[in-house]
């Protein structure tokens, strides 16, 4: 069969599509290979009725839902080739076959790279976060630690009503003039040691930070940069325009540069954003925002 929709990827930004093409009765499959950017956190927040809540529990509870519209179908497979065939129809291939549909929405989402500090990795989600406002409150009047030069005094400011107190630490890299003027003026302490080890010692709230020369940084939380690439190589494949970012760029309505190709969730952005507003509720939003612009070119206005 020829759906009208194949979305892939089953985060927030691909089950809030589903739902939206479901609830108006279009021929959808969902594809997702079951690996989520937020996997390394335990808890979710800052959106509203779900703070705190577990991401599988949220997922979980979309998928249920889905169960009513009997138009969608959800596949847990992963999808490796996306190609447009000469009809404007797409083939989407998959351990299983290839599947085709008349539109595409992608949202598969980015991946995290973490800075290569040691020991850094393994409390990624718990004691180190990337964001504050997803996870900085959890912090809340600790000494918190802001790894890493680029936009450093941004980061740090962002946590000042937060935290307890807040150092900078650098891992050996220069800051701008500009970010220690600023963290200066705010008594924000800066330390520019290569950072040699970080550990929570028995499982507890608090985070050693060995800098070189062997001074000790005692800590209750770590907020650090990461960089992010797509998860998965469709934009490529379709030869989809990016933004600097490394995003697939979208239009408003989640429009991509490909007709019928729409794209939703962390990693689209739209142009007028510095950066993609990453997150539970804004990428659901991007998915029905997509969906209905998907559902609207198909039916209404093809
Ligand atoms: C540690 C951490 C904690 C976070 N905490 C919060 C928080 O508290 N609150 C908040 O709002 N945001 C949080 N975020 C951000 C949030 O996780 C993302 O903004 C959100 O998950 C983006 O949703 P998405 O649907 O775009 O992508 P994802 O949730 O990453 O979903 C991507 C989907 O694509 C699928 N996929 C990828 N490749 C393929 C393929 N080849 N074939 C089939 N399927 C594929 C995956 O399996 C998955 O289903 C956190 C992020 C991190 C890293």
């Amino acid at each position: 069969m020829t759906f009208d929709a194949i979305i892939l990827g089953g985060g927030p930004a691909g089950l809030q599509a589903a739902l939206t093409l479901g609830r108006m009765h279009l021929d959808v499959l969902l594809i997702d290979s079951g690996v989520y950017r937020n996997d390394p956190a335990a808890h979710s927040h800052n959106m509203l009725t779900r703070d705190g809540v577990p991401p599988s529990e949220l997922r979980a509870i979309a998928r249920d839902q889905l169960h009513a519209y009997g138009s969608v179908e959800v596949r847990g497979t992963v999808a490796s080739v996306v190609a447009r065939a000469d009809d404007g129809t797409f083939d989407v291939t998959t351990p299983d076959g290839v599947e085709r549909a008349r539109r595409l929405l992608l949202a598969t989402g980015v991946r995290d790279a973490l800075p290569a500090v040691p020991g850094l990795a393994p409390l990624f989600g718990t004691l180190a976060a990337h964001c504050p406002f997803c996870h900085g409150h959890e912090y809340a009047g600790r000494r918190v630690a802001v790894i890493g030069a680029v936009h450093a005094a941004g980061r740090a400011l962002m946590m000042s009503r937060i935290a307890g107190e807040l150092v900078v630490l650098t891992d050996g890299a220069d800051l701008d003039e500009a970010d220690l003027t600023m963290l200066d003026a705010h008594g924000i302490a800066v330390r520019a040691e290569p950072i040699l080890q970080i550990g929570s010692p028995n499982g507890e709230q608090r985070v050693d930070v060995q800098l070189e020369g062997g001074d000790v940084i005692e800590v209750g939380g770590i907020l650090t940069a990461t960089t992010f690439a797509q998860s998965a190589p469709f934009a490529e494949q379709l030869g989809l325009d990016l933004l600097p970012s490394g995003c697939v760029e979208v239009d408003v309505f989640g429009r991509t540069s490909m007709p019928g190709v729409y794209a939703a969730g962390d990693l689209a952005h739209v142009p007028e954003l510095p950066m993609p507003m990453s997150s539970v509720l804004t990428s659901a939003a991007a998915g029905l925002t997509a969906a209905a612009t998907l559902l609207r070119e198909l039916v209404v206005v093809p």
